[in-house]
């Protein structure tokens, strides 16, 4: 058994730990599984063990790829458990499960956030998500890759707003969720690589490369229920955040070219 044990006090267990780039975990199949098996359950164990708050940032994957649209808490999700990207999906949602009993069976203070697509400073640049690569590609005057037609849909969310509702989710003892952290603004991948392009004032080229399995078509969160619980709402528009995301790029990149 996976066991984390500290001396002293432990207020809260706030489990954050996972690969979240699709090309991350496809790549870390058994690791991905085995953080949200059991690194969640030693995670849920020392919080039972200090009477802590437990918080898991869960996911919006666990709507997979959604028939009901923008996605409230309250639905269910459309998953294929078995293909690349379940190991994500489904050990987010066993996450879930094993946080809950570990609420109802063990009396844990368990809370419980879904994460949307976040994006800011310090991504990695190989990371592999949509934002970095497209600025990164920009940056650099390489042709921005959009997976299938690019007609898919994703709600962005930056970092300081992501961070804030986690803190307040941290703070609100005795709220269980699961609550939506994510930014409602919903655009297409098509229309984010026009976003950056124009933003970056980058002539890149847009090209069209096979659609990944089970690419989630369309994804939104409804946030009533953090407004609601938390008084949560995110408040960095896309074209700040995405300005603010370019120029620390921009000063990487000059760095790397500056030490390469
Ligand atoms: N995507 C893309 N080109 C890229 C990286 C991602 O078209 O270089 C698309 C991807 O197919 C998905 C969306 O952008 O539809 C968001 O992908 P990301 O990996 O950022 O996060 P996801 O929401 O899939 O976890």
């Amino acid at each position: 058994m996976f066991t984390i044990t500290i001396d002293g006090p432990v207020d809260i267990v706030a489990h954050l730990a996972c690969p979240a780039s699709p090309a991350d975990y496809i790549r870390l199949p058994l690791q991905t599984l085995d953080v949200g098996s059991r690194g969640s359950e030693a995670c849920l164990r020392l919080a039972a063990e200090h009477g802590a708050r437990y918080l898991l940032t869960s996911t919006s994957e666990v709507y997979g790829d959604p028939l009901v649209h923008p996605q409230p808490e309250t639905y269910w999700g459309n998953v294929n458990p078995i293909g690349p990207r379940s190991v994500y999906d489904e050990s987010k949602r066993f996450a879930e499960a094993l946080s809950m009993a570990w609420a109802r069976e063990r009396g844990v203070d368990v809370g419980i956030v879904r994460v949307f697509n976040t994006y800011g400073p310090r991504l990695r640049e190989g990371d592999g998500r949509v934002v970095s690569n497209f600025i990164v590609q920009a940056l650099t005057g390489r042709p921005l890759t959009v997976y299938g037609d690019g007609r898919q849909t994703r709600s962005l969310c930056y970092q300081s707003d992501l961070i804030t509702g986690i803190m307040a989710m941290l703070d609100a003892r005795g709220v269980t969720g699961p609550v939506n952290l994510g930014n409602p603004a919903e655009l297409t991948v098509l229309e984010l690589a026009n976003l950056v392009l124009e933003a970056t004032g980058s002539s890149s080229e847009v090209v069209h490369r096979e659609a990944l399995e089970d690419d989630p078509t369309r994804r939104k969160p409804d946030i009533t229920r953090a407004r609601e619980l938390l008084g949560w709402a995110p408040e960095v528009s896309l074209a700040d955040g995405l300005g603010r995301t370019i120029s620390w790029f921009a000063g990487i990149l000059d760095h790397t070219t500056l030490l390469g």
